[in-house]
């Protein structure tokens, strides 16, 4: 991290346009490319945030969220494509904008405050560009440190605070020059469970607050879905889906998004049925439902993904009501049902309002099996799938 300056000022006049003028940026990126000697950290990328809306970009270590937030910020320059902030280009083949003209601020993993400045200062400093009289610039700075519930130790010095008291510092000084976009860069990833959770709260209603479009990233799928407005999955330098959390949940785009967004597990099997959008897969012996792909056919090999959601547990049979191929025509909606297949419980770990079981069937493992009670290890049972919780891929797409 070179720049630990916050850029926290209004849009130039000269960039005084429409779309800069609303309070939050409408964000565009076009064709992003960023490479490092062989590795293309951003590959091509597209993204369009809404005036006002909070996007949290999604992805493994290595898939170019800071890339993108850096590049968006201005800390780091594309090789190619280009960034609107509003309708000004920010950065093209033509024009590069600095950091501190581009209207917005960011809240780094690591808080970057001054050492040196207590935390009233850090905060001022955010506004010091502005020229505001002493008494405005006070009043904005107690306001500020008021919102994060730090005004008692707004004398403090950051070697004198909390982690989380050093956040919301940070989050203080980001919100304090009411800047157009906000940008977090995995902000809580520093910070211990409980304190997490809490900050996450404030930086969601603060950042709402503001009116401020946010983009904010993380590898952590639930502070993902939790704070955003639409969630973007990145992979290898590339948006893989971009879309509201539910329907990234429902209807991942590819097995990747499935598998990075939350998996009991999967099965492979063949497809027996097909139609409108739904299949019937046969895994074997026993035959599960699934929402389907456009491109998967009958006797197509098929990747059934099961999402944690579909899985329930329940006493085991002697004989269990395991669809048939020959019994699953799909032409009705009671055709398309939950089945049961024989498990084994494997592991079970409390989590709190219930448990967490891993358990084996036949065609492989299921993790994250939800009961409210705890079903001991090694215990014969079935586990309940429900075709509203399971999507089928042709084989050959992976998941990795
Ligand atoms: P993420 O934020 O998703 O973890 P990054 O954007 O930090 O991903 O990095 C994307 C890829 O670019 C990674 O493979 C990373 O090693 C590489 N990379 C990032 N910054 C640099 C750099 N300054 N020099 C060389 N490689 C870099």
């Amino acid at each position: 991290m070179t720049i630990t300056e916050p850029f926290s000022l209004p849009v130039p006049a000269s960039t005084e346009s429409r779309g800069a003028l609303e309070h939050g940026h409408r964000v565009s990126v076009r064709g992003a490319r960023k490479q490092y000697g062989a590795l293309a950290a951003l590959d091509g990328l597209d993204l369009d945030i809404e005036p006002g809306r909070f996007t949290v970009l999604l992805g493994p270590s290595g898939s170019g969220k800071s890339t993108l937030v850096r590049s968006i910020a201005g800390i780091e320059r594309l090789d190619q494509g280009s960034i609107h902030l509003g309708d000004v280009a920010v950065s093209d083949g033509h024009r590069y904008v600095a950091p501190e003209r581009r209207g917005l601020s960011m809240v780094f993993q690591d808080y970057a405050l001054w050492p040196h400045l207590t935390a009233q200062q850090n905060v001022a400093y955010a506004l010091k560009r502005r020229r505001l009289p002493a008494a405005e610039a006070t009043k904005l700075v107690g306001e500020a440190l008021e919102r994060v519930g730090l005004s008692a130790k707004g004398r403090h010095y950051p070697s004198e605070l909390s982690g989380g008291e050093q956040q919301r510092v940070a989050l203080a000084r980001a919100v304090v020059g009411r800047p157009s976009l906000l940008l977090f860069d995995e902000p809580l990833s520093n910070l211990d469970a409980d304190l997490r959770e809490r900050l996450r709260v404030e930086i969601s209603t603060l950042t709402r607050e503001s009116g401020a479009t946010a983009l904010y990233i993380t590898h952590d799928q639930s502070e993902a879905f939790a704070l955003a407005d639409e969630v973007g999955v990145l992979r290898a330098g590339r948006l893989e889906q971009f879309a509201a959390p539910e329907e990234i949940y429902q209807n991942p785009a590819t097995p990747f998004v499935a598998k990075f967004t939350g998996l009991a597990g999967s099965f492979s099997g063949r497809v027996v049925h097909s139609r409108d959008g739904r299949v019937a897969v046969d895994l074997g012996g026993d035959v599960v439902f699934a929402r389907g792909s456009e491109s998967l056919g009958v006797i197509d090999d098929a990747i059934v993904l099961i999402r944690p959601t579909a899985t329930s547990l329940e006493a085991a049979t002697d004989h269990p009501e395991a669809a048939s191929a020959s019994t699953v025509p799909l032409n009705s909606d009671s055709a398309f049902t939950s089945v049961s297949i024989p498990a084994v419980v494997l592991d079970v770990a409390y989590r709190g309002r219930g448990y967490e079981h891993v358990v084996e069937c036949r065609y492989g493992v299921l993790g994250g099996v939800f009961d409210t009670r705890p079903w001991s290890r090694g215990m014969h049972c079935s586990v309940r799938i429900d075709p509203s919780g399971c999507i089928a891929f042709p084989a050959d797409t992976g998941t990795n």
